[in-house]
């Protein structure tokens, strides 16, 4: 019997056995930190966590661990006897989904922090988890070091979540921050973010909102306990972002920022609302948009996240902190390694997947929001009346309009009220067709105002 805190436990010697897939950024701030904090880790966990082993494509390279610990043959590794957790932090689709599944099948917990599996997997990888009543954790998966996986599953589980709204790519808002700043269009801000290795070699996942859709997706599953894949995330990314939509959004008290949004959305029209027996829908969805200088989330600069969480009583909650890089990621991945340590330990589960509620997706063309258009147009008397007919033909209400005059004419940016996507692009596709319109220059959605 040993004495861990102020409990008497049995048993605490016997070891918890990790085996770590991966030792790239993160793996090896894992590794750094299992064998650093060893002491610390046995102390809170209530035995010691060994590390069995670590999984990796080339044997050759030195990684600083003892070569006996590391293999190529990583299905071995993950269904050994002395292996209880499994910390999966390789990436991709295959072979990541097969080895957490065979892992879970033998009872081993698996720690994860592969968002693009889990957006389209949870449900395989939860039902395997249930079967043999072994846990999966994956606070990493969304916003690294930042903790908002856990309270929306375990601290909000009591409230009612309405909206999620966050920054959840750092690579994007690295280049949206910087071309606020500096004034300098897209390509040349994303050179810059390549070089200083904010951007990948290929930065499509990040800059085309792949990768911010994938954890939008696992975010809506959590808050609104439905199964969202990533394929139901609509999506847009910032590469058709130019140094002329910063300004103009600067000129109206804002800036740009890619969002992920999820929120409860009324019934769809001509369905009975929630009230009269038709169910709420929910919006999931991802695209660069205008938010006002005052809203929490245009300060959230560089290549920092945050997500504000609004919930029913608990009001909003905002979460903030470094949403990438090898330590932050590792962080959290620790922390569900200490949660399912603690669970083999002393026994208990962590919560199972959450899907009951069923809500249908809205799709985009039903989902109302604000826009901010800019468009050149000649600069002559009446533009701004044809302009204004069209706004209204279509059932778009204006809110502001804004003349400028330039070189080639004028410019109009006008905003609106909420209006349906599929009625803005009705009226946009309207604009274009006038006469006085020379250009359609930009759409924007507008978020975060409280209209
Ligand atoms: P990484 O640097 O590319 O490292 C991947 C590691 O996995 C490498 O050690 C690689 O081995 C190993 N690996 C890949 N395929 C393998 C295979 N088939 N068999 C055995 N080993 C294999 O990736 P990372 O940046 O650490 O990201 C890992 C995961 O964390 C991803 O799911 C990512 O989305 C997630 N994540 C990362 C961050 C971040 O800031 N990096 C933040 C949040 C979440 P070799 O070393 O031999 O090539």
């Amino acid at each position: 019997m040993t004495e861990v805190g102020n409990r008497a436990v049995f048993g605490s010697d016997h070891p918890i056995g990790v085996a770590v897939l991966g030792m790239g950024n993160v793996g090896t701030e894992v590794v750094r930190i299992l064998r650093e904090h060893a002491d610390d880790l046995r102390s809170r966990v209530g035995a010691p966590l060994v590390l069995r082993g670590v999984a990796v494509r080339n044997l050759d390279r030195d990684r600083g661990v003892p070569a006996e610990l590391l293999t190529t043959d990583a299905e071995t590794l993950v269904t050994r006897d002395d292996v209880d957790l499994v910390v999966e932090v390789m990436g991709g689709i295959d072979p990541a989904r097969g080895l957490i599944g065979a892992a879970l099948r033998a009872g081993k917990s698996v720690v994860t922090a592969n968002k693009a599996l889990l957006a389209d997997y949870t449900g395989e990888l939860a039902a395997a988890a249930e079967t043999s009543r072994a846990d999966l954790y994956f606070e990493a998966a969304v916003a690294g070091a930042i903790p908002v996986v856990r309270p929306l599953i375990q601290s909000l589980s009591g409230d009612r979540v309405d909206r999620v709204v966050g920054i959840v790519n750092g690579t994007t808002n690295f280049i949206l921050s910087a071309m606020d700043e500096t004034g300098a269009d897209y390509e040349i801000t994303l050179k810059e973010a390549t070089r200083l290795g904010y951007a990948e070699a290929d930065p499509t996942a990040d800059v085309e909102g792949y990768d911010a859709a994938a954890k939008a997706a696992i975010l809506a599953s959590l808050a609104f306990h439905t199964r969202v894949t990533a394929a139901d995330v609509y999506r847009e990314g910032i590469s058709k972002i130019t140094a002329e939509d910063l300004e103009t959004a600067a000129a109206v008290g804002c800036t740009v920022k890619l969002l992920a949004i999820c929120e409860r959305v009324p019934a769809g029209p001509g369905e009975p609302g929630p009230g009269e027996g038709g169910k709420e829908r929910i919006s999931v969805r991802v695209y660069p948009a205008l938010i006002p200088r005052k809203h929490p989330l245009s300060a959230v600069n560089g290549a920092f996240n945050a997500v504000v969480v609004e919930a029913q009583n608990a009001g909003r909650l905002m979460f903030y902190g470094q949403g990438a890089g090898g330590a932050p990621t590792a962080s959290a991945v620790m922390g569900d390694l200490v949660m399912a340590a603690r669970n083999k330990f002393y026994g208990g589960r962590a919560p199972g997947e959450s899907v009951y509620a069923e809500l249908p997706i809205a799709p985009i063309g039903d989902t109302p929001t604000r826009y901010h258009v800019n468009l050149q147009v000649a600069d002559r008397t009446g533009v701004l009346q044809a302009v204004a007919g069209e706004f209204a033909k279509h059932g778009v209400s204006i809110s502001t309009v804004r003349q400028e005059g330039s070189d080639e004419g004028a410019r109009l940016v006008v905003v609106t009220h909420h209006a349906q996507e599929s009625a803005l692009a009705d009226t946009v596709a309207a604009l274009a067709e006038l006469e006085s319109v020379t250009s359609v220059t930009s759409v924007l959605r507008l978020e975060g105002t409280e209209e």
